[in-house]
């Protein structure tokens, strides 16, 4: 074999060989690991071999102080492998550059995943709980004698629905000071939940989740106080329509939902007794939406759209998709997590016929990952067939999602079903009731900025805060200007800085001299 020159190797390449350099007394079975895999890098064919003989050596030298003089070999041998790993990467990369650079950088990466990696099993998914799930559903299913067709069907599971404290105790395992606190509760508080959902709250946890989500606490009228009035009246410019902006409306069809989330926003608004609007009612706001053509985006939403009867939902999607300047819609709904039942292929039908006509988005509500069951996620996958994009907005709640394995695993489950994590809400300062659930601004700040770099950037989701309209709370990367003009930037995931030149202005600004318009006119 040729001796290869050391003009051969790049500067990362002979920086990697120089720290492998050195000496050492190896055991027999040190030396006959490294020799093996020495044989193996000169003979394999690819880069793998090459790889493994190197970070075998670079494992050698960290571990033990063994430099590669202390398996006999030389320097010019290591430069001779290293060349050919050189020659067979696509993209050029040297052995030191992969071995002597990228390991290193990607094992501080890795460091700081360790904690949620070690942390998530303890923040179990709907797929992780399913069995138990399956054995709460069997026991509320004989407590409500209901039949397989009424568990499988929407209809059966409104018709079952759980509303009152003396059932819910004999569906859920409660202690007594527990019912006795809910029974003064829904006194006050309206509480739905649907067999199904009843069936994803765990038996013996303190404060499950999906149980804190689902049923009234004692809190909720001890801090009744002063009701702010609702946004709504600010920005109802038509009935059944919100309008925070110029271009998107809400509009408000329903009062109903499948279940009532202690932590709602129109807690005053769905409180009530149900309420099935007219179609007059439908046709003023469609009127309105009409006559403006400044407004795109259509947000059906209420209560839950998807609580809308085929009939009315498609004739309402009909009708929107009829309007010219209407160029999409969104659709809000909670059901496919806690009713996936309602999704049904007459439902998927509809979805699909108004998407063919403009985008559809169906906007819903996760905020645990326990939520997300093999049945909800097949109704998701289901969804997403037929729509241009699943959009969830969590609310960040005390207990349930405030911390950053729980909202990582939430972010990351979603992703997984089918569903792109785009808000988290700041629980709301408006109604009085939660306050007892509401997460401090900063604290939501430190969980959401901790993905970056860590997760799929489009399974990282905007925080906000709503206030007349969505305030991002975000805090800014940009730390201010470096000496030579460039900004100083914050990376999120280490919060190391990095200068980042910027676009110059004056040539920015000057139009007359850019790309073609600098020969304009020349050979007239
Ligand atoms: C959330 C919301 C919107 C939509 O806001 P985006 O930032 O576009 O998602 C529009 N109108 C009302 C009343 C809303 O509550
Ligand atoms: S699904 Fe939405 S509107 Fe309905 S109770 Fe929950 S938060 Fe309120």
């Amino acid at each position: 074999m040729i001796q290869a020159k050391e003009t051969a190797v790049d500067a990362l390449t002979k920086d990697f060989l120089d720290k492998l350099a050195g000496g050492g007394a190896p055991s027999t079975e040190q030396r006959e690991t490294v020799m093996r895999l020495y044989a193996l890098a000169r003979e394999a064919a690819g880069t793998a071999a090459i790889v493994a003989f190197f970070a075998a050596l670079r494992e050698m030298k960290r571990a033990s102080g063994l430099g590669y003089e202390a398996f006999g070999l030389t320097r010019e041998a290591l430069v001779d492998i290293a060349r050919l790993h050189a020659e067979r990467d696509e993209h050029g990369v040297s052995v030191g550059g992969r071995v002597g650079r990228a390991y290193d950088v990607l094992e501080a990466a890795n460091d700081r995943v360790e904690t949620y990696l070690a942390q998530q099993e303890a923040v179990p998914d709907g797929e992780a709980l399913w069995e138990s799930m399956q054995q709460n559903a069997a026991r509320i299913r004989s407590v409500l004698g209901m039949s397989d067709d009424d568990w499988n069907s929407f209809s059966g599971q409104l018709r079952h629905a759980i509303n009152d404290v003396e059932t819910l105790a004999k569906c859920v395992e409660l202690p007594q000071a527990t019912i006795r606190e809910v029974t003064r509760v829904t006194e006050k508080y309206r509480m739905r939940l649907t067999p199904y959902y009843a069936s994803l709250i765990m038996p013996g946890v303190v404060n499950d989740p999906v149980l804190l989500q689902a049923v009234p606490t004692a809190e909720m009228v001890d801090n009744m106080g002063v009701e702010l009035p609702p946004v709504a009246s600010d920005h109802s410019p038509a009935r059944l329509i919100d309008q925070f902006y110029p271009r998107v409306v809400a509009v408000k069809v329903t009062n109903m939902c499948a279940m009532y989330c202690t932590h709602c926003l129109r807690i005053a608004h769905i409180g009530k007794a149900d309420r099935v609007f007219p179609r007059e009612a439908y046709t003023e706001a469609l009127n309105y939406i009409r006559s403006n053509p400044r407004i795109r985006d259509v947000l059906i939403t209420g209560g839950d759209a998807f609580m809308l009867p085929n009939e009315t939902l498609g004739w309402l999607l009909e009708q929107l998709d009829n309007i010219p300047h209407v160029q999409m819609k969104r659709l809000g709904t909670r059901v496919p997590v806690t009713t996936p039942q309602r999704v049904d292929d007459a439902l998927l039908g509809i979805l699909a016929a108004s998407n063919d006509k403009s985008p559809v988005r169906v906007v819903t509500q996760v905020n645990t990952a326990q939520e997300l069951t093999p049945v909800s996620r097949a109704a998701f996958k289901a969804i997403s067939g037929q729509v241009s994009a699943i959009l969830n907005q969590a609310v960040l709640l005390r207990g349930i999602n405030d911390s950053r394995p729980k909202m990582w695993k939430l972010c990351e489950t979603l992703h997984a079903s089918y569903i792109r994590p785009y808000y988290v809400f700041n629980c709301s300062y408006r109604n009085p009731q939660y306050t007892h659930m509401r997460v401090p601004v900063e604290k939501g700040r430190d969980i959401i900025e901790s993905m970056y770099g860590n997760i799929s950037g489009d399974a990282i989701p905007r925080y906000i805060a709503a206030a007349g309209g969505k305030i991002p709370l975000h805090r800014s990367n940009v730390m201010g200007r470096a000496e030579d003009g460039g900004l100083r930037l914050r990376k999120p995931w280490n919060g190391e800085e990095t200068v980042y030149p910027d676009a110059d202005t004056d040539l920015y600004a000057d139009d007359d001299h850019f790309a073609f318009a600098r020969t304009e006119g020349e050979d007239t």
